[in-house]
């Protein structure tokens, strides 16, 4: 049984005032984030779309997410396997969305402790090795989890600190929309991620120590609300970003 919704017709009310973006027309594509899972969640979609046009697309995760809470329904990970259990599923999903992956083996919920000048040089390290022209990391400050955060800002600092061309930097946000859009405004980039909704779907399940319960009550229609809902449809039609690029916000 299909639990995919069928996509919205008209995405005009969930991208007013944003820049559409074509990942198909990028020269390469590097998301930053901390965790496995954090990068089919904020932006399989547009990863897929980039990949399935030849365009070169990383995901650089900083940890193993070896800390993760769920581990499945039953339990089938101990915290011994946790790291190779995400790993692989990492590895299933960026093959899924068309990614290669690297990490940066950073401790799972230790980011935030980590020098983030050190962070940033070595995430500077692979944007310099890949020369993509966008990056994508969480918004520092609005990213929920603190290495959520400490992922964002290490990777501001990155981009911030190349001598030669800076890519593009977008953001993504954390949290509920119209708080985020009270402090923030509107995101400023969108993604139609309509065509490539079911990878991203797919994706997520590779996740599974992660996603399984949550794909569970989906499938039993448990625990769902309007918001609920609304919130799924709208992770399965649009990705949207902030434009990072001289952002002040915090700093080291
Ligand atoms: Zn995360």
């Amino acid at each position: 049984m299909s639990i995919l919704p069928p996509p919205p017709e008209r995405i005009d009310h969930l991208v007013e005032g944003m820049t559409l973006l074509d990942p198909s027309a990028e020269d390469g594509l590097l998301v930053v984030l901390p965790h496995p899972d954090d990068e089919s969640f904020s932006s399989g979609g547009t990863m897929a779309l980039a990949s399935d046009a030849g365009v070169p697309v990383t995901y650089l995760c900083g940890t193993y997410g070896d800390m993760g809470r769920r581990m499945g329904s039953p339990f089938f990970a101990t915290r011994e396997s946790m790291r190779d259990v995400r790993e692989r599923e990492l590895a299933e999903a960026c093959e899924i969305l068309g990614a290669r992956y690297e990490l940066l083996g950073m401790r799972d919920r230790m980011v935030e402790f980590e020098d983030r000048r050190e962070v940033a040089g070595r995430v500077r390290e692979v944007i310099e090795r890949l020369a993509p022209s966008t990056v994508i990391t969480f918004y520092p400050g609005h990213a929920v989890h603190p290495d959520h955060d400490a992922m964002g800002l290490a990777t501001k600092l990155a981009v911030e600190g190349l001598t030669k061309r800076k890519p593009q930097l977008l953001g993504v946000a954390v949290g509920d929309r119209q708080q985020l859009r009270a402090l923030l405004g509107p995101p400023h980039v969108a993604v139609d991620i309509r065509s490539v909704r079911q990878r991203k779907l797919d994706a997520l399940r590779a996740h599974r120590s992660q996603t399984e319960m949550m794909f569970l009550r989906w499938a039993k229609q448990l625990e769902e609300d309007e918001q609920t809902k609304a919130f799924r449809q709208e992770m399965l039609t649009v990705e949207r970003f902030y434009r990072l690029n001289g952002v002040v916000g915090p700093s080291g």
